[in-house]
């Protein structure tokens, strides 16, 4: 069925029964620029706000080539066959230097992409990490409207990306190879923190005993994190490319998710989420009305000239701006 998609309603009704194309054009307001474009797409989110929040939230990173995306593949096609729906999101913010998207690829994950229980969505491209993860937290929440139990953001750990990606997530899977350390993999300190579960992938072949090695070196480190929760975080080995140790990666998902609903866990996290989300959503308008105010505006190329040239204090030209900002 064709549904009209004119009013807020339209693509409400359309979202709810599950409409790829509503729910495509729906994320694409939401990552425009035109500001009359973002209201209409706001207003549709607020309208599928009651129907959202009912999927399971996973959180995916690792370096590029460690297997993110065979794993996503698979493991996606084993959750439908099992009746789920999936959604898979990124937040891959482009960077000047890697030159555009790493996400992006079109070949990747073909028979997900295929798959009429799927709905792959790349990245919102360009601007900031925190626009870039705003932008993916609200499609994230279409697609749950749509019908999707199963949503996983995907991202390669650029700047703060991971931390950003954990923190709107129930579930955070860090993926590394066999071998050598995670700082070595571009696993920046502090992430590791932040997994519920460390996936050394590539076990297969040659591979398989450094890989065991890995994650016993590693099991030992996460029994000492995060004390204060129900769950302990655990290291598996899977290949993703013959589906060994897959299995096991799924059951300890829905027992985390199982664990954490029993103990009141995830209720407060994700509660925890939606108030540092709107705090973040605060400061991100707030410093774009702050850099769009005329006279904060018309004061900032001689400030950032005097505090280049130390005639002036940061301090005190950080001060002048807050004053030129308080002017009607
Ligand atoms: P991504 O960049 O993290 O998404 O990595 P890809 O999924 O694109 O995988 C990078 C390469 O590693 C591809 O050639 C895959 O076929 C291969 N690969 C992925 N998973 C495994 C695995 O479990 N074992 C082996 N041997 N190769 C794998």
């Amino acid at each position: 069925m064709i549904h009209r998609l004119e009013s807020t309603a339209d693509y409400r009704d359309a979202i709810l029964a599950g409409d790829r194309r509503a729910i495509a054009r729906a994320i694409t307001r939401l990552e425009s620029t035109r500001r009359d474009r973002i209201a209409d797409g706001q207003a549709i989110l607020e309208a599928l706000l009651p129907h959202a929040g009912n999927s399971l939230r996973i959180g995916i990173t690792g370096s590029p080539g460690v297997g993110k995306s065979t794993f996503i593949e698979s493991f996606g096609m084993d959750l439908i066959e099992r009746g789920h729906r999936v959604a898979v999101l990124a937040v891959d913010p482009s960077s000047p230097v890697m030159g555009g998207s790493i996400l992006g690829d079109k070949t990747r994950m073909e028979r997900l992409a295929a798959h009429r229980a799927a709905y792959i969505r790349p990245s919102p491209s360009g601007g900031s990490l925190g626009g870039v993860a705003h932008r993916t937290r609200e499609a994230m929440l279409v697609c749950e409207a749509a019908g999707y139990d199963i949503v996983i953001v995907e991202t390669v750990g650029i700047g703060q990306s991971e931390v950003t990606v954990a923190s709107m997530v129930d579930f955070f899977l860090v993926m590394l190879l066999p071998g050598s350390g995670d700082e070595l993999q571009g696993i920046k300190r502090g992430v590791m923190e932040l997994a519920d579960i460390l996936v050394i992938n590539k076990a297969d072949g040659d591979m398989r005993a450094a890989a065991e090695r890995t994650a016993g070196d590693y099991l030992s480190a996460l029994q000492l994190i995060r004390p204060h929760s129900a769950w302990t975080p655990r290291a598996l080995r899977t290949s993703a490319l013959t589906g060994d140790g897959m299995q096991e990666v799924r059951e300890t998902i829905f027992e985390h998710r199982d664990l954490l609903r029993k103990s009141g866990e995830l209720e407060d996290r994700r509660r925890i989420q939606a108030r540092s989300w709107m705090w973040s959503l605060v400061e991100e308008q707030l410093h774009e009305k702050f850099r769009s105010h005329p006279e904060v505006a018309a004061a900032i190329p001689a400030l950032e000239a005097a505090v280049a040239s130390l005639e002036a204090t940061p301090a005190a030209a950080a001060r002048a701006l807050l004053d030129s900002f308080g002017k009607p």
